[in-house]
């Protein structure tokens, strides 16, 4: 196998968590306080919960993601898990687990994988080519530099309502494009959406984004009705759903879904032994803040209990 020297002059570790969203750091508190030597990458993507302005539905907090991601990261470190910021490049199982990152070679017992998902992409003409000249995926990073201008949402979730009324309270001239009649987000969202007046375009898509320098306007599609209108426009944030994480798990074997989500049983074991996963990045039917937590104390707790197994007689 080339490059062997990088599994030489490793930090040793029980357990390594890919990924430091909720369900990482929840691995990580739980980890931590089973005792176990545990570490815990920060990698790419970065954890969608931290670019979330509101949380409204996590028991006992209400604020922004960030917050709570950081209140979830200090309570793991004050545990004793470390914290690296590095990007986490390859997976390799061998007699154990090596982490290979963009600065150094790490060996686990067990891993747990926790990589959340990435922004999903419209497809469309003139996305790429405007992505921070007025095309964004993240209304909380971008949204200040729209505040009195006329921006569009694209998408019809949980995602794109949060956004467009985010997008709304902060001065932005905000209209919802959605390709059907009928919202998927939840209804306590589509009522403070429409409580605050911001208006729908029903059935329709995005067929191309124009400008010269920036986004300047939409060519958009009525799907119903065939026509075809252009809506001027500064900004567009797109919001049209996440695709899992899961690249880095090819190389171990880790079964996956057609969709790309990593196969879990209710203990949080993936098909190969020693490898469990976590939160959005699995093939769950709810992803919630609070879900991931759950899947991630369960994740911590397997693990535990395959390390104790596994290396009882050495311990
Ligand atoms: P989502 O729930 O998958 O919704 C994606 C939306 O984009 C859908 O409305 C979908 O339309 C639309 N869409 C997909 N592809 C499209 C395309 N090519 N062109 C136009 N529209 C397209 O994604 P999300 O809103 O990002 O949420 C992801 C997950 O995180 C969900 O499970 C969600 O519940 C969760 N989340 C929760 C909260 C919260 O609880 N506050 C906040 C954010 C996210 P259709 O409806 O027609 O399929």
């Amino acid at each position: 196998m080339e490059g062997l020297d990088i599994l030489k002059d490793v930090e040793e570790y029980d357990v390594a968590i890919i990924g430091a969203g909720p369900a990482g750091l929840t691995s990580a508190i739980y980890s931590a306080r089973y005792g176990l030597k545990t570490v815990i990458f920060e990698t790419l993507p970065a954890s969608q919960l931290a670019l979330a302005p509101i949380i409204e539905n996590y028991p006992g907090f209400e604020g922004n993601g960030f917050e709570l991601l950081n209140k979830m990261k200090n309570q793991a470190l004050k545990f004793g898990a470390v914290h690296k910021f590095e990007n986490v490049e390859r997976l390799i199982k061998k007699d154990c687990f090596y982490i290979i990152t963009d600065s150094k070679t790490y060996k686990a017992k067990a891993i747990i994988i926790a990589t959340g998902g990435e922004n999903r992409e419209l497809g469309v003409e003139g996305e790429k080519e405007f992505i921070g000249k007025g095309v964004s995926y993240c209304a909380t990073c971008d949204g200040n530099f729209f505040r009195g201008k006329r921006v569009a949402v694209v998408g019809g979730g949980n995602t794109a309502v949060t956004d467009a009324i985010y997008l709304k309270e902060i001065g932005c001239d905000v209209l919802l494009i959605h390709r059907r009649d009928e919202l998927r987000a939840e209804k306590a969202l589509q009522k403070k959406l429409f409580e605050r007046g911001i208006e729908v375009i029903w059935n329709t898509v995005v067929l191309k984004i124009e400008g010269n320098e920036k986004v300047e306007r939409l060519v958009l599609l009525n799907i119903k009705t065939n026509e075809k209108s252009v809506l001027e426009v500064d900004g567009v944030f797109i919001a049209v759903g996440i695709k899992p994480a899961t690249d880095i798990v090819s190389d171990l074997g880790v079964e996956r879904d057609s969709n790309g989500y990593i196969k879990v049983d209710k203990r949080q074991r993936t098909n190969i032994e020693g490898v469990f996963a976590a939160g959005d990045c699995c093939d769950n039917p709810l992803k919630q803040v609070v879900t991931a937590c759950g899947d991630g104390a369960v994740a911590a707790n397997s693990a535990f209990e395959f390390i104790i197994n596994k290396y009882k007689s050495n311990k």
